[in-house]
């Protein structure tokens, strides 16, 4: 299965903004957004320069599908789908990627990115309604449960939950029971359950090229 292998920082700096992508760190004075504030590479001065429309919309499919640690092939088929579906195509495209197992383990604080996200879904931690399911791109439903595999209960970042609760607020899209590491999906997320500053409108208008 192909996967992204560069530094997930430059992934950030290339972004010019921070996509949570290592979990405390990202919190830290040692993020690389903030110490370096130019592009990666060589020529990172020179892309600082004033952008074409077309670099504008594909920084902004480059930004989601980054933050949310999807392919492209992928990115694509999610807009295939996200034009099918009644409704906003921008605001389905990031429903669809908002419902994604990783996404849902991260937002529910089971994990502190979503890439740790995806390696506990890889390595068969994750349950959706009592069944292991190790495929991050899975897609969930309103009124599934996703919970942590009784094995998996004792892992370092899972403590802390237990005892107190949620660090980050979950969205109102899912119910959380920390103390038994269970969230149930209330219903399906909305644009305004989805906090990441990503104008669709944009990558909406980079497909219909
Ligand atoms: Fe991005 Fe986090 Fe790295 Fe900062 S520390 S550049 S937010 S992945």
């Amino acid at each position: 299965m192909a996967r992204y292998t560069d530094s997930v920082c430059r992934q950030c700096r290339r972004e010019g903004e921070k996509l949570f992508l290592k979990g405390d760190r990202c919190y830290s004075a040692k993020c690389a957004v903030i110490k370096r504030h130019t592009p990666p590479g060589q020529h990172g001065q020179a892309r600082q320069r004033k952008q074409s429309e077309y670099g504008i919309q594909l920084r902004e499919k480059q930004k989601c599908r980054r933050a949310y640690g999807v392919l492209e092939s992928q990115f694509r088929k999610y807009y295939e789908m996200a034009a099918n579906m009644r409704g906003a195509t921008g605001e389905n495209l990031l429903s669809l990627c908002e419902r994604r197992l990783d996404n849902v383990v991260y937002r529910l604080g089971f994990a502190d990115s979503r890439p740790m996200a995806r390696q506990m879904v890889n390595h068969s931690h994750i349950l959706v309604d009592g069944k292991k399911v190790n495929i991050p791109s899975y897609l969930v439903k309103a009124g599934q449960v996703i919970t942590v595999r009784e094995g998996s209960r004792d892992m370092e970042n899972l403590k802390e939950l237990k005892e107190q609760g949620a660090a980050k607020p979950v969205p109102k899209w899912l119910d959380m029971d920390a103390a038994n590491l269970t969230g149930k999906i209330a219903a399906m997320p909305q644009r305004d359950d989805i906090d990441l500053t990503i104008e669709e409108h944009l990558i909406v208008e980079y497909y219909s090229r």
